[in-house]
């Protein structure tokens, strides 16, 4: 397992042209992407600070992951992205080590790549996802 940085860190928001305009207005990054990623239904934005993104997540529907975390838990930091060599790989060694997986293969992604990601409840509470580009 060789993460090589934090890609980028996910947070919930329920609205996000505001989110947008927080981060850039208030923090002084730039937005350069915004994706739909529909199969997640979710709508992203990506902002970039040196290497490390912030994809901020809004819900496109009612039964997304998303809506669901922020009738939980509020708007807030949603998870911690690694980037690794190779997600796959990344994901089966977690498993051996007795990880609980949300995604047990690898699936397509924003930003064109490749993710999975790790069970909350095996990762002390912090969502975590690998990423690669393939
Ligand atoms: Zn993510």
């Amino acid at each position: 397992m060789k993460p090589t940085h934090i890609e980028h860190i996910g947070i919930a928001v329920e609205n996000l042209q505001a989110a947008i305009e927080y981060w850039e207005n208030v923090i002084g990054l730039k937005c350069y992407n915004i994706e739909e990623v529909a199969d997640q239904k979710v709508k992203t934005a990506f902002l970039k600070i040196g290497e490390v993104k912030i994809e901020l997540l809004e819900a496109t529907s009612e039964d997304s992951p998303i809506a669901k975390f922020i009738e939980k838990k509020g708007p807030g930091v949603h998870h911690i992205a690694f980037a690794m060599e190779d997600t796959d790989q990344a994901l089966n060694e977690a498993k051996e080590k007795g990880v609980r997986l949300i995604d047990e293969h690898s699936r397509k992604g924003a930003e064109e790549l490749m993710i999975g990601f790790l069970h909350p409840k095996s990762t002390l509470g912090v969502l975590t996802e690998f990423c690669c580009k393939k």
